[in-house]
């Protein structure tokens, strides 16, 4: 279906200042070679004039391949979720396609200034080009990249004896990578093209503009894939990890939109930069900067600069390949979010124009890198050759990663870090570190390599703010003013996994294997074929993933409820238990195959008898049952959370779950499910429950097991709701009397996804009525407390990490160990829950332990310490759940997994 040749008449005719057009000339006056297909022939229509779904970018990007081979490569470097093609299209002259293998040749050699010298450096640096990776569209619904990606591609494929288009195929090669987000983009595409009717519409707020839950920003498990480039847990963000480790560009560009309102930003950033960005690398910003800033000028395009949109944070695509040594930007474009937008000042524009906008952006930053080739060159050597000498002489020379505890996240977290080029070596031996023993297979990271400042940018605790922008920022606050904190200021690989770090200040010869990406350690049967049982010591993730596979296999199994020790091995809370006896002769083949595919390692018992704790057929050994696990679907639950509860159960577990819409959980017979999980919300969820709350009471009271994730908590203890005795708490002040009391409504206030925190202070009215006593300010301090509201909220937290202590002999903290670490964001606080109502099942550390990474406000973390994280409660025969923050916050706190999937698959075994 499609409307193309009247579309924009009505439009048209209406009087905006600047007229919108639905299809515009892209570079004026730039002749074009026939020889190379144009997007009007391949696809029916000319740049900007449609949306191009994922299908339409393949076809155009295919045709351009086998009209110029010579001139163009496509890379494919992974599928998304949904089985759409992720591609890289290289675009250079003949001379440099033909020596493609040479160049990736060159740019590892490059990366590595151990096994190049600097003469062999300086031969590279004269004959190589500078790669520069244009990637378009990670969040779907941003549209205007993709079309501008298969512009920016015919330009420079096509344009005649443009002495610009020459200089940047003599001097670089151009990587494009049209969407990397396909899945996001057709969603886009499809909800649009739903919504179109005769003509395009302006309005905001028409429904071609408003897409259904949960919209094209994010993936298919709506993870927001410009977060997650160091915690990779998407298959998009690995393959683009590996492409660029593949390829090492010295440039590389995120292309994104902003709201309608706004003109076009590119860089310099804004504050704070990560300290492990260098001085070269922000003066090149500069560079690009000033290179685009010369071409919209010529073509009359309005721009803004460092205002918003930092790199601090690791996990945008913006900053990911700095670490590496790259010159990484955003581009923002004014989005139409359609094929034309009014603007609210009253002028309108079309999506061709905003098609136009990164076109533009796009050729002028291939100009400045083919300008700077040399320079960006020198600059990637230097950063990672200066990486390696100051790795050998700063203070952190080595960094541990424990192999204990969970066992499965220190190899995991191993394996993340190799796939992203760093060296991990796994000892061979057990071995000293700063007094501390390090078992066998514990990992070890030098920070003398070329990746030093990817390491310290991952590894590292906390990466610390500049002074000025913090004192800032409290400024602000005092004024009751919004921060200008862009995302999470926490983040920390092993203390997200809660895998154990120690940082050597010496180098450590000990003898390991290098990690290798994409492999994890297989698990074990110890002991062979079992005659009476079989063990999985619970507590690691791989444990974890054999129970789920367990269920799959429908085994029957039980689960200890508290420590044991069998032929002088001690097991863990929660160890599962399969008895030989009540399953078929198949368990044992079975066991085996999953215990590889898990990686658990499995015991064989000979025996049943205990020599400590509890035997098998105790009161305190429960019979564990296959869950059918649903999850709360669609508005107004947050994608983020809902998606991110679906992954870490599927992808990382292997368990399916049932997403029930909203609007269906009244109707749906939910004796079907044992699990029902309530993520967070940004909306009112208690009224759009309203219908389904007398029938999922009932479930949880006939033994259903209810799991609330952050907000999602604040549904269960709301007052209509009244499954968790749990109070959200006002600001403490330093009077305690004025603690305000009473259950608050569900928690809103996350940053959202975009960033922008909401306005501090949420409140109810004060009461009105006739003059009230008066009062004297003598400082300014009075008048600010004075126009505080008596109903106050915590301030708004933008994302830290957090300690928090587990009740490991609890069956939710079995196999846990003792301190987690939570992702906490937003102004949410509850009071403890009181003892004959239920269990505070972990809670946070005191104040001065509380805060393991990143930016906390001082009030909040005084009123945070020893506050409620998981909470669990009985309902008649069921249980309620409650995290107060999301476990599985973007997928990436490892380190809570284990909480979660005792309530997910080990609760319904101790509901009655
Ligand atoms: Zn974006």
């Amino acid at each position: 279906m499609r409307f193309v040749s009247i579309l924009l008449l009505g439009a048209a005719l209406s009087g905006s200042l600047l007229a919108q057009k639905k299809t515009v000339e892209m570079w004026p006056g730039t002749q074009y070679d026939p020889a190379v297909p144009t997007i009007k022939k391949t696809l029916g229509y000319e740049p900007g004039e449609r949306i191009a779904p994922h299908s339409h970018l393949m076809k155009y990007f295919e045709s351009l391949a086998a009209a110029q081979p010579n001139r163009v490569k496509l890379i494919e470097y992974t599928k998304s979720w949904e089985g759409r093609k992720l591609i890289v299209a290289v675009i250079g002259s003949d001379t440099n396609l033909k020596r493609l293998s040479e160049i990736q040749t060159g740019m590892k050699k490059l990366a590595d200034p151990r096994k190049t010298n600097d003469a062999e450096a300086q031969r590279l640096i004269a004959s190589l080009p500078a790669i520069v990776m244009l990637a378009y569209n990670v969040h779907g619904n941003e549209i205007s990249g993709s079309d501008a990606a298969m512009m920016t591609a015919y330009h420079l494929l096509a344009a005649k004896g443009d002495k610009s288009v020459e200089s940047i195929l003599a001097n670089t090669l151009v990587m494009i990578d049209p969407t990397q987000n396909p899945d996001g983009r057709d969603r886009f595409v499809h909800n649009f093209e739903i919504a179109e009717g005769l003509e395009p519409v302006g309005n905001p707020l028409a429904a071609e503009h408003a897409e259904p839950w949960p919209g094209g920003r994010t993936n298919h498990y709506m993870f927001d894939m410009n977060r997650d480039w160091f915690a990779m847990t998407q298959p998009e963000t690995r393959g683009r990890v590996k492409t660029l480790l593949d390829w090492y560009p010295v440039v590389f560009v995120d292309l994104h939109e902003m709201g309608g309102d706004s003109t076009y930003y590119f860089a310099p950033e804004a504050v704070p930069y990560n300290p492990n960005i260098v001085k070269n690398q922000r003066e090149a910003l500069y560079w690009f900067g000033k290179g685009n800033a010369k071409r919209f000028d010529e073509f009359g395009f309005r721009y803004f600069t460092r205002e918003v949109f930092d790199a601090f944070y690791p996990g945008y695509g913006a900053s990911w390949p700095i670490y590496y040594g790259s010159i990484a930007m955003t581009y923002e474009n004014a989005s139409a979010r359609g094929l034309l937008w009014d603007r609210s000042d009253g002028t309108s524009f079309s999506f061709a124009q905003s098609v136009q906008k990164h076109f533009v952006a796009s050729i002028a930053t291939c100009e400045t890198t083919a300008t700077n080739r040399k320079a960006l060159l020198e600059n990637f050597w230097n950063y990672r050759k200066t990486a390696i000498e100051e790795g050998k002489t700063e203070p952190s020379r080595e960094y541990v990663l424990l192999r204990q505890g969970d066992t499965t996240a220190a190899d995991k977290l191993a394996e993340i870090l190799s796939a992203q080029g760093i060296e991990v070596r796994k000892s061979k031996d057990a071995f000293q570190v700063e007094g501390t023993q390090a078992p066998q297979g514990s990992y070890l990271i030098s920070a003398a390599q070329p990746m030093k400042r990817m390491i310290r940018t991952l590894l590292d605790p906390d990466t610390k703010m500049e002074e000025d922008f913090l004192k800032e920022q409290e400024r602000r606050r005092k004024k009751k003013q919004r921060d200008e904190i862009y995302d999470v200021t926490g983040w920390s690989l092993p203390i997200q996994f809660n895998v154990k770090q120690i940082i050597s200040k010496s180098e450590l010869t000990v003898p390991g294997d290098m990690v290798m990406p994409g492999k994890m350690p297989a698990g074990k049967v110890e002991g062979g074929k079992a005659t009476v049982a079989y063990l999985v010591p619970w507590g690691t993730q791989a444990s974890a993933k054999f129970l789920a596979e367990a269920f799959k296999a429908d085994l029957r199994l039980m689960s200890a409820g508290k420590t044991f020790t069998q032929a002088g091995r001690k097991y863990p809370n929660g160890t599962l238990i399969l008895q030989v006896k009540e399953n078929s002769e198949a368990i044992h083949d079975t066991v085996a195959k999953l215990a590889i595919l898990s990686g658990a390692d499995v015991i064989a018992a000979n025996s049943s008898w205990v020599d400590d704790g509890p035997n098998y057929g105790s009161n305190n050994t429960v019979n564990l049952k296959k869950p059918n696990v649903a999850i709360v679907w669609d508005a107004p639950v947050s994608g983020g959370s809902a998606g991110a509860a679906a992954f870490v159960l599927e992808r990382q577990y292997g368990y399916p779950v049932t997403r029930i819409r909203t609007r269906n959980l009244g109707m749906i017979d939910l004796s079907k499910f044992q699990v029902l999980i309530v993520p967070e919300s940004q909306g009112n969820l208690v009224g759009e429950l309203s219908g389904a709350i007398r029938r999922i009471k009932d479930w949880v009271a006939a033994g259903g097991v209810i799991i609330g994730l952050g907000s999602g908590t604040g549904f269960l203890a709301n007052a209509q709701v009244g499954l968790l005795p749990l109070q959200q708490e006002l600001l403490a002040r330093e009077s305690p009397a004025a603690v305000g009391s009473g259950p608050v409504a569900e928690a809103g206030g996350r940053r959202t996804a975009t960033g922008t925190a909401p306005a501090p202070a949420s409140a109810a009215p004060a009461a009105d009525g006739g003059p009230v006593a008066g009062k004297l300010f003598t400082k300014e301090e009075d008048y600010l407390k004075a126009i505080q509201s008596d109903r106050e909220m915590p301030d708004d937290v933008a994302g830290v990490l957090c300690k928090a202590k587990v009740d490991t002999e609890s069956w939710i903290g079995a196999g846990s160990q003792e301190y987690v670490n939570a992702l906490v964001n937003g102004r949410t606080i509850y009071s403890p829950i009181k003892i004959d109502r239920g269990l505070n099942a972990a809670v946070y550390a005191g104040p001065n332990d509380l805060l393991q990474s990143g930016y906390m406000w001082e009030e909040n973390k005084k009123q945070l310490a020893y506050k409620p994280l998981l909470v669990v409660t009985r309902e008649g025969r069921g249980l309620v759940v409650g995290f107060t923050a999301d476990p599985n916050y973007r997928g990436y706190i490892d380190g809570m997994n284990l909480l979660f999937l005792n309530a997910v698959l080990r609760g319904p075994g101790v509901a009655r």
